[in-house]
């Protein structure tokens, strides 16, 4: 084995191993952006060393960041996405037909390299109804005077560009604007930190909030987390199969991951993650 070949992303005395065939685009400014086509997960999108998506495995995490929260609402128009410049969150939610969904994407190089390199947005970003800003997220929700029906964060790991998407007075300007959110929250098994830090600081806003899981591969460890909090308007997030169901069917949404019955089973925690959260 040549480790030139390979990228590495270590975590806490453990690593993933990608194999790499060719580097197709770096570029170092706001954060070290590097794309790669690999031996085995198409292309692969890193910043600042971590791996942010595969053409592999990207649907398992953007379906169930973007569709679980917009099924559990009856009539998503409005759409905020924080973070998420490749695109593939925008992708997802326009399945739902919103009237228009704004991203905030802070780093426009990783914006236009994922457009130019990888295209997981599949013309979403083009469509009609979207648009682009690019400005902190933190700075937008701050300032902000509409509201959302939803917002949905697509954040990188805590680090000096997106750090305090972690922070109180994040959640709580998300608050002010809308009644239900969704946010990545990391691995709770190796990110233990940053889990912690999101849930007390969403719960601190939002007066429901649950946690999900699912599996990407190529994210530390494997395992996922997300939070889907609400208040106001919208009472408990704990899903309900029939509604979902129901919702599902009307939608008509085609993906490669997501269903109702994945969607209720993500919410099932077992027990260690159940004491973890316990002790927050
Ligand atoms: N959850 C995926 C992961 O951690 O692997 C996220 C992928 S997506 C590429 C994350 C995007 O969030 C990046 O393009 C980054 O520039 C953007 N981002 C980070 N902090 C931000 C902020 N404060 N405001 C807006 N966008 C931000």
């Amino acid at each position: 084995m040549e480790p030139s070949q390979w990228f590495v992303e270590g975590y806490n005395g453990s690593a993933l191993m990608i194999k790499i065939r060719e580097t197709l685009f770096e570029k170092k400014r706001l954060q070290h952006i590097q794309i790669f086509e690999t031996e085995s997960f198409g292309k692969m999108l890193v910043l600042d060393g971590k791996i942010q998506l595969t053409e592999r495995d990207e649907a398992m995490y953007h379906e169930m960041l973007i569709h679980v929260p917009l099924f559990s609402i009856e009539n998503p128009e409005k759409i905020l996405i924080i973070g998420g410049g490749d695109g593939g969150s925008v992708r997802e939610a326009l399945k739902h037909d919103p009237a228009e969904v704004l991203l905030i994407e802070i780093d426009r190089d990783v914006y236009d390299a994922c457009k130019k390199f990888i295209g997981i947005d599949n013309g979403a970003l083009g469509d009609g109804r979207v648009s682009v800003l690019f400005e902190d997220g933190i700075d937008f929700v701050r300032n902000a005077k509409e509201k959302f029906d939803v917002i949905i964060v697509d954040g990188t790991d805590p680090n000096p560009v997106s750090g305090s998407l972690v922070m109180e007075e994040f959640y709580e300007n998300c608050r002010r604007i809308t009644d239900i959110f969704a946010t990545q929250s990391q691995s709770p098994f190796v990110q233990r930190n940053y889990f912690t830090e999101i849930i007390e600081n969403t719960k601190k806003a939002f007066e429901f909030c649950s946690v999900y899981i699912n599996y990407v591969p190529t994210y530390p460890l494997g395992l996922w987390s997300y939070v889907l909090a609400s208040g106001g308007s919208i009472k408990a997030v704990e899903p309900d199969y029939e509604v979902l169901k129901k919702r599902w069917e009307e939608r008509r949404i085609e993906t490669k991951h997501y269903n109702p019955e994945v969607h209720v089973a993500s919410f099932a925690l077992p027990e260690w993650l159940r004491k973890q959260m316990g002790e927050i």
